[in-house]
């Protein structure tokens, strides 16, 4: 996973996906680096705004949007609800606990995923995400 530091590394980051550097955009990708963790949209809406800017919820969605698409980001989808934005675009899992909302790593070679049908016609295997989902025990 990248340990960008500055907002020049990160400026640079977005010049080297198509994405033009704006202060905006530096401020949440910087966000999203410094924590090496999940963020959800609502988290990072309220992260940067504790910052003391003032970044609306649009640009916020938005903004994420853009670095899902071009690949600085990955997007996890735990649920419909719950859309998580990933630092780490290395292949790798996750654990989603249902009852917190808890999305943790597993290591791409924690899991071996077997006996996947035959692909499509035309059609070639971009990769595999596997999200385990875990409730407690009762
Ligand atoms: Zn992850």
């Amino acid at each position: 996973m990248h340990q960008l530091k500055s907002d020049a590394e990160i400026g640079e980051l977005l010049h080297q996906h198509g994405i033009h550097p704006t202060l905006q955009r530096v401020l949440i990708t910087r966000l999203l680096f410094a924590r090496c963790t999940h963020l959800s949209a609502e988290d990072v809406f309220r992260l940067v705004n504790t910052e003391g800017r003032r970044v609306s919820k649009a640009t916020v969605y938005n903004t994420l949007g853009l670095l899902a698409e071009k690949g600085v980001v990955r997007e996890v989808i735990a649920d419909p609800d719950r859309i998580f934005y990933d630092p780490n675009t290395q292949p790798h899992h996750h654990f989603f606990d249902v009852a917190t909302g808890q999305l943790t790593d597993i290591s791409a070679d924690q899991i071996q995923v077997t006996g996947l049908p035959p692909l499509p016609v035309g059609a070639q295997l971009e990769g595999v995400d596997v999200i385990v989902r875990l409730r407690p025990t009762k």
